[in-house]
């Protein structure tokens, strides 16, 4: 009954666009200044600022939503990177890396006005070897004068050029049905819907908070390798460790053990690595040093990993390190500071002496169940119904806005749709995340709750 007023078609719809799960991913490569941030900015329809960032920039995000033609995917940006620091070509094999190890297909952008160079011509042999679909993009090509130089493109073997103009638009829609052709359904990772094999761990955190340190303590020497990356890298990647009687696969060991002393130009690198463990990854543990202020860095890390919608665990280490006035501050920095994931279980942990150590399984499982749960229809609104009887939202304007009915349209994370008879204000929708989690638990996992308003 409560339902009354809503086509069913209606919240079908609605469930199905919150409810959808994990999206295929494209990513964005090339030289710089070829187009790329300015590619994506177009594929995004703008809602997001890509381009005004300075080159070289640390960006927080690099993955996107876009919807083409009614299909929706993941566009990942590679664009802004310390091209100085890291050496062009190590950058951009970089980007590469992080596309053959994340995406699902690849747009491939070369600057059309200056013909294919000697750093195109490695990409290609990059790309080749990783075997995802590539879609050629011929970029700034402004005019019809421009299409023969994108045909020139053909030589690069990669089939046929696309002659787009990323900044005024023409051409992009049909490259974009060509990328709809070359993206599966669904991503390769099936993040949540795998069957049985062992949960996906990313241990991820700034440099030197201990996460190698840690590995090594919780691995000991029962390790095993299980996936050598084909193409760029020799390193091994995920690792199987046994913790708590249970096997559990680490994503990117490789990247945690291997120390690369590159100078502050490596820092977007290590942000995309870790980005593509977190993807790849269930739960993202995020380790802090507890001896140090909570920084910018931790703070971006810990949106990167919420942002994704992974279950996440805070484990704070070098606890043996600290004083009883440190451990003071610490307590009202994580009230201040961490409050975007004050939901998250947390452990106080020593990679050297080992302390607490045990206490890091039973704060992943929680996270994992928090991720996990799904609430049953009849009992969501028998909830709600007491929400809106004890909480009304707050008249605005002569009008009483109230949720008429919600369902929970999907998990890892949970996803909620509320249905209202108007706007629900930013305050109201906290407190009904308060109240859920205060109800379910819901302890270590993001909540996306979206509010679907009768005209
Ligand atoms: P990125 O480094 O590959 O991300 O490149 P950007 O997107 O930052 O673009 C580099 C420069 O090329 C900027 O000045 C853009 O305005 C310009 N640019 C990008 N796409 C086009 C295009 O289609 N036509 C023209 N004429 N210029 C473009
Ligand atoms: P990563 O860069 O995050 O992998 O950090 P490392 O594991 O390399 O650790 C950085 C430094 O912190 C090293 O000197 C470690 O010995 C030290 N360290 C790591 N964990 C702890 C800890 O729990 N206590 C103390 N006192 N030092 C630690």
């Amino acid at each position: 009954a409560a339902q009354e007023g809503f086509d069913p078609e209606e919240v079908e719809g609605a469930i199905g666009e919150a409810g959808h799960g994990p999206l295929p991913v494209l990513a964005v490569v090339g030289r710089p200044n070829v187009g790329k941030s300015t590619l994506v900015n177009r594929i995004i329809g703008r809602r997001e600022a890509v381009v005004q960032d300075k080159p070289g920039v640390t960006r927080d995000r690099v993955s996107y939503e876009a919807e083409w033609a009614g299909r929706r995917f993941k566009v990942v940006d590679t664009g802004g990177w310390e091209q100085d620091v890291l050496g062009l070509d190590a950058s951009v094999a970089a980007q590469a890396e992080y596309a053959i190890e994340t995406a699902d297909a690849v747009v491939f952008v070369v600057d059309a006005t200056v013909g294919a160079t000697d750093t195109d011509e490695a990409v290609v042999k990059l790309l080749r070897r990783a075997g995802k679909p590539v879609v050629l993009c011929a970029n700034k090509v402004d005019g019809q004068s421009g299409e023969a130089d994108a045909a020139s493109l053909w030589s690069l073997g990669l089939g046929e050029p696309h002659p787009v103009s990323s900044l005024h638009g023409r051409g992009t829609g049909d490259m974009l049905d060509a990328v709809l052709e070359a993206l599966p359904e669904a991503p390769a990772q099936t993040f949540g819907t795998t069957v049985g094999g062992p949960r996906r761990i990313a241990l991820i955190g700034r440099p030197n908070v201990g996460k190698s340190s840690l590995l090594n303590k919780v691995a000991g020497e029962d390790r095993v390798v299980v996936n050598a990356l084909a193409g760029t890298t020799r390193d091994p990647v995920d690792e199987l460790i046994q913790l708590g009687g249970i096997t559990w696969k680490f994503i990117d060991t490789a990247g945690i053990r291997r120390r690369v002393h590159l100078q502050e130009g490596a820092d977007y690198y290590a942000s995309l690595r870790t980005a593509a463990a977190v993807e790849k990854a269930e739960v993202a543990v995020i380790l802090i040093d507890a001896s140090e202020s909570i920084s910018v860095q931790d703070q971006r890390i810990i949106t990167m990993a919420v942002e994704s919608g992974r279950a996440v665990v805070v484990a704070f280490n070098k606890w043996d390190t600290l004083d009883e006035e440190r451990r003071y501050y610490l307590e009202r920095e994580i009230e201040t500071e961490l409050g975007q994931i004050a939901w998250a279980p947390r452990v106080n942990v020593s990679a050297v002496t080992g302390r607490h150590m045990e206490k890091l399984v039973p704060a992943i499982e929680t996270a994992i169940e928090g991720w996990e749960t799904r609430i049953p229809t009849g009992r969501l609104n028998a909830f709600l119904g007491e929400i809106v009887a004890s909480h009304p939202h707050p008249v605005r304007g002569g009008k009483q806005p109230r949720i008429l009915f919600g369902t929970q349209a999907g998990t890892k994370p949970p996803r909620f749709v509320l249905f209202a008879s108007g706007f629900l204000e930013h305050g109201y929708r906290r407190f009904v995340e308060r109240r859920l989690r205060e109800e379910f638990g819901f302890e270590g996992t993001p909540l996306h709750i979206s509010v679907r308003v009768r005209e």
